[in-house]
């Protein structure tokens, strides 16, 4: 479990936190940067560690979501390529403060990472796949 867990960051602090948890994520083992891609919703445990997986949508073939596993496999976060309104332009993110548990950080009072605080590693799409909407609209 993570040290942000069970602190209420505000969203200036969250930008600092995700830079620490890329650290840790870099910091990581020897399959980093595994890409994987599917139609199906992402695991959200039981991944291959340190691995990243789009969700493609089978009807356009665009990206709609990358997940991000941790060293055990478990999702610490979303990444969006849709616009949700208020803010949430697409290739924002969503850090979860429980891994493996995806409700600890969607919904209401969760903060949208906007894709300037993220690692371009997050916002990359693997071959030929493009965002479902681009990224910054
Ligand atoms: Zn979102």
């Amino acid at each position: 479990m993570p040290a942000f867990a069970s602190l209420d960051l505000s969203f200036s602090q969250i930008s600092g936190y995700v830079r620490e948890l890329v650290d840790e994520y870099y910091a990581g083992g020897a399959k980093r940067g595994v890409h994987f891609k599917g139609t199906d919703k992402p695991w959200t445990k039981g991944a291959t560690p340190n691995s990243k997986y789009t969700r493609v949508d089978p009807k356009t073939g665009k990206a709609t979501q990358t997940a991000i596993y941790d060293s055990n496999g478990d999702v610490i976060g979303h990444v969006d390529f849709k616009n949700h309104g208020k803010g949430a332009t697409s290739g924002h993110a969503h850090m979860f403060s429980e891994p493996g548990n995806p409700a600890s950080g969607h919904g209401k009072g969760k903060p949208h990472i906007p894709n300037s605080d993220l690692p371009s590693d997050w916002l990359k799409l693997p071959s030929g796949i493009e965002p479902q909407t681009p990224i910054g609209n």
